[in-house]
C-alpha cells in the first residue's frame, strides 16, 4: 500500500488507538480509561534512557511531534536519524509504534522495560503490519454491513452503547515500578542494535 492509504488510515484513527482495530466486533469502540499514574513512571523510565543515550554521544530529541502522534525519543548520530525508541513500561502497542515508525520511514526499537527486553521493528516489518490491519478493517467493514455484534473480553473496555456492554472493576497498582529496575539491561541492548544499525548503513 501507498503512505497515501497509510495517511488516509490515520487521519481517520490516530496511532494510539489502531491497536484497538483489531477487535473482532465490528461495533467495537475503543474506550480509554487508563489512569495518569502511569505516565509517571514511563516519563521516568524514558527521560534516563534518554540521558544515558545523550551521555554516550548520540544526538536525542524527546517527544517528536509528528502529524499523528509523539514519538518517545528520535535517536541519530553524526546529524543523520538512526531509529525512533518507543519505551513501554506497560503493554506494547504494535501497531501504533509500526504507525510511526512507517510516518518516520526508520526503524523502532521498543525497550520493553517490563520484560526487559528491545524489539527491532524494521520499517518494512512496520508496513507490514499496517498492511495486514488494513486487510482486517475490510473486513470488519463487511461484518459491519451485515450487523453482526460479536461478544467476549472486548466488551469490557467498549464505549458503544451496547446491551452486551460490561463494567471493568479493578484496581490500580504500581507494580509497574519494577519495570525502572530493568533500565540497564535494556539501555545496553538498545546501544547494541544502534550500533548494528550504524554498521549495516
Ligand atoms: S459491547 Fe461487545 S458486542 Fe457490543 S459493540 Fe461492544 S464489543 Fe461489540
Amino acid at each position: 500500500m501507498s503512505m497515501k492509504e497509510y495517511l488516509k488510515i490515520f487521519k481517520k484513527y490516530p496511532p494510539s488507538i489502531l491497536d484497538e482495530l483489531i477487535s473482532v466486533c465490528p461495533f467495537y469502540k475503543p474506550c480509554w480509561r487508563g489512569s495518569t499514574i502511569y505516565k509517571t513512571i514511563h516519563d521516568f523510565a524514558r527521560n534516563r534512557i534518554a540521558a544515558k543515550l545523550l551521555a554516550e554521544g548520540y544526538s536525542i530529541e524527546i517527544e517528536r511531534r509528528i502529524e499523528f502522534g509523539r514519538i518517545d525519543i528520535l535517536v541519530g548520530l553524526n546529524g543523520k536519524s538512526l531509529a525512533i525508541v518507543e519505551v513501554k513500561t506497560g503493554d506494547v502497542k504494535l501497531l501504533q509504534v509500526a504507525a510511526y515508525s512507517t510516518i518516520m520511514q526508520l526503524p523502532a526499537l521498543i525497550a520493553e522495560l517490563k520484560t526487559g527486553n528491545v524489539i527491532v521493528l524494521s520499517l518494512e516489518k512496520s508496513i507490514k503490519l499496517l498492511d495486514e490491519l488494513i486487510k482486517h478493517l475490510r473486513d470488519i467493514e463487511r461484518l459491519k454491513e451485515k450487523g453482526v455484534r460479536i461478544t467476549g473480553s472486548e466488551c469490557y473496555r467498549c464505549g458503544s452503547e451496547c446491551e452486551n456492554r460490561r463494567n471493568r472493576s479493578g484496581s490500580l497498582s504500581l507494580n509497574t515500578l519494577n519495570a525502572l529496575n530493568n533500565i540497564e539491561c535494556v539501555f545496553d541492548q538498545l546501544i547494541e542494535k544502534l550500533r548494528e544499525i550504524v554498521k549495516n548503513e
